[in-house]
């Protein structure tokens, strides 16, 4: 049996340092990760667990793009993340073990529809048309996790050269180990799985013409500029 129609082959991210690249499979991405951003926000950070949503795989966006203003926003937000890459299995892991199931990290943009995203929460729906937009998920190339060990390196975001979001990774409120090992309870995670591990406080608007830089000391800055709408 042949297919009625061919699907595009998987998106793909480069590897610093490497010719070979990393299929992606999944994205997840972490909701309140930072205090100051969940106080932003409106609301409390959830300390009994972590909460996660999803983008498909075809929203990935290499850093260096132009994308068309998106469709149906009037509110279209930055927000830079720390963004985790799985390299092996990982099934009910502990968080001892969590980071040995890295393959690398990079860093990247969990672009939102902010509009429809509070209006799904005001009236309890779900936030994929706030956050599963196409080119939504900007992803720097990756470092791999031998390279990079976390810690209090910097995460920084600037809109036109002006600096809008500034924070450390040791202000995650659920670390990388700890996402991995209560991620990994719920879904088989493996290679080709990403995990966007929330922004900092400073979200806002983008317009046609701006072009952000968001940089984690240690990592390849990640770039986007907005194009007109369609
Ligand atoms: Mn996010």
């Amino acid at each position: 049996m042949s297919r009625f129609f061919d699907l595009p082959p998987l998106p793909e991210v480069p590897v610093a340092g490497s010719d070979n690249t990393y299929p992606v499979r999944r994205i997840f991405c972490v909701g309140r990760n930072y205090a100051a951003h969940a106080a932003e926000m409106g609301v409390e950070v959830d300390r009994e667990a972590p909460f996660y949503f999803t983008k498909t795989p075809w929203a990935i966006c290499h850093t260096g793009a132009t994308i068309p203003y998106p469709l149906e926003t009037e509110n279209y937000h930055y927000e830079m993340e720390f963004v985790v890459a799985i390299g092996k299995p990982a099934f009910r892991v502990s968080e001892a073990d969590a980071l040995d199931h890295v393959f690398g990290y990079a860093c990247g943009l969990d672009m939102t529809r902010r509009d429809l995203q509070l209006a799904a929460r005001e009236k309890q729906r779900p936030w994929d048309l706030g956050k599963d937009v196409e080119h939504s998920a900007i992803i720097a190339p990756i470092c791999q996790a031998g390279e990079f060990e976390i810690g209090e390196q910097r995460i920084a975001l600037e809109v036109n050269g002006a600096v809008k979001q500034d924070s450390k990774l040791s202000d995650l409120i659920w670390s990388v180990p700890e996402i991995i090992a209560h991620l990994s309870r719920f879904y088989h995670l493996e290679p080709g799985d990403l995990i966007y591990t929330g922004t900092p406080a400073g979200v806002g608007a983008v317009v046609a013409g701006d072009e952000i830089v968001g940089t984690i000391d240690g990592l390849a800055p990640v770039t986007l500029k907005l194009g007109p709408a369609e």
